[in-house]
């Protein structure tokens, strides 16, 4: 089961990046090279841990950083699984729906019911401005633009 190994660390956060300052300063002292093959360097390693020190970065070539990352995956220990299967039954097959749109049943009807009370504010607000709403078939988009016309004259 793939989803056994994502709670398990190893791969950062994707959204913390060394600053520029720091990524300039590990290719220079790498000298553009990847530190495990000696090919061209593209992609800054975390040597272990997040630090973004530069003591802890190191370049790496593309390919070399994906052997590294997949080899630093481990698989779920009993524990960690457990914790998997407990989160994603408790959302795939809850007793009663997390969300209203778990409810596969109940959702064509709660959508169209939300849609229509969505529509019928939409109108209440329209009245609220003096605008008397030409035909009950109008479109949304219809209506607003309608309403832009009016408020416009
Ligand atoms: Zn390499």
């Amino acid at each position: 089961m793939d989803m056994a190994f994502l709670l398990i660390g190893g791969y950062r956060a994707l959204g913390r990046r060394p600053s520029s300052e720091t990524r300039r300063k590990v290719i220079e002292r790498d000298e553009g090279r990847c530190q495990s093959c000696g090919k061209l360097g593209s992609d800054l390693d975390h040597v272990d841990g997040s630090s973004d020190d530069p003591s802890n970065l190191q370049l790496l070539c593309g390919p070399c950083h994906r052997v590294k990352t997949s080899e630093a995956m481990k698989p779920a220990d009993d524990e960690s699984r457990a914790l998997i299967l407990v989160l994603s039954l408790s959302r795939v097959m809850p007793d009663e729906p997390v969300l209203l749109a778990d409810d596969e049943e109940a959702w064509a009807d709660q959508w169209r019911k939300l849609t229509n009370e969505r529509k019928a504010r939409f109108e209440e607000s329209l009245l609220a401005v003096g605008f008397i709403i030409p035909s009950k078939h109008l479109s949304r988009l219809q209506l607003i633009a309608a309403r832009e016309a009016y408020l416009a004259t």
